[in-house]
């Protein structure tokens, strides 16, 4: 069994209890709209995230999280190991409400963050979504956002200065259209559609030009990620 936890914006010190109103159905792919709270997930492993576009952190990220791994380890006494006993991963980044999320498995824990916020970061945000997730992780799923998780959170000396930031991050990705980019690979035109197109498609011009305006899988266009900042 394995459990969801996301932090929107608002960071879900709401005190509310853990929702259960989410159910198996909801794919990985779906940004809840119960993003504030733990969202208790069933069978909703690592296997059924395979195959769902799930990318793991670049090495300039990665190699910033496990720094910032260590620090926070060392500002709150934590005994956690290493940061390879984590899995990190990106949100999809059309996303505009969950920053960080992490999975309690039976397997290594997995967390993730919203691609955008190493951008957006002034120094405490991806820091501080890390501390928070981690709180999770040492909390367990059971206590949510409720009061201990907060006056856990609250503790530590960034936290401050970390609402502040995701407050912003979170206004940022609200003003975010999610556009997602298809591009044609055989004339290198692209197409910007704010949501992804249901079935398949090709570029018009190319199946007119080359298959006698008839459907060509050659032609098929791909769908790139969001393009977010288009601010
Ligand atoms: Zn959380
Ligand atoms: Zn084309």
């Amino acid at each position: 069994m394995g459990r969801l936890i996301d932090h929107g914006e608002g960071g879900g010190i709401d005190g509310r209890p853990v929702s259960t109103r989410l159910n198996a159905s909801d794919s990985f792919d779906n940004e809840s709209e119960q993003n504030l709270l733990c969202v208790p997930f069933r069978g909703f492993g690592s296997s059924q995230r395979r195959g769902m576009n799930v990318m793991s952190l670049r090495t300039e990220h990665r190699t910033h999280i496990h720094h910032i791994f260590y620090e926070l380890c060392k500002e709150r006494g934590w005994a956690l190991g290493l940061p390879t006993s984590f899995d990190w991963e990106y949100l999809p980044d059309h996303f505009t409400k969950v920053q960080a999320r992490i999975i309690l498995t039976d397997g290594k824990p997995v967390i993730l963050f919203h691609p955008a916020a190493f951008n957006k970061d002034n120094g405490k945000l991806v820091k501080g979504l890390l501390h928070h997730e981690m709180c999770h992780f040492i909390l367990g799923p059971d206590v949510g956002h409720g009061p201990v998780f907060h006056d856990y959170e609250q503790i530590w000396d960034g936290y401050y200065h970390f609402k502040q930031e995701s407050a912003d991050f979170a206004r940022w990705l609200a003003r975010q259209n999610p556009q997602f980019n298809l591009h044609c690979y055989s004339c290198g035109h692209s197409f910007m559609r704010d949501t992804v197109p249901k079935g398949r498609m090709a570029c018009r011009s190319c199946c007119n030009k080359h298959a006698n305006g008839q459907y060509d899988d050659n032609y098929a266009l791909h769908i790139g990620g969001a393009v977010m900042d288009n601010t």
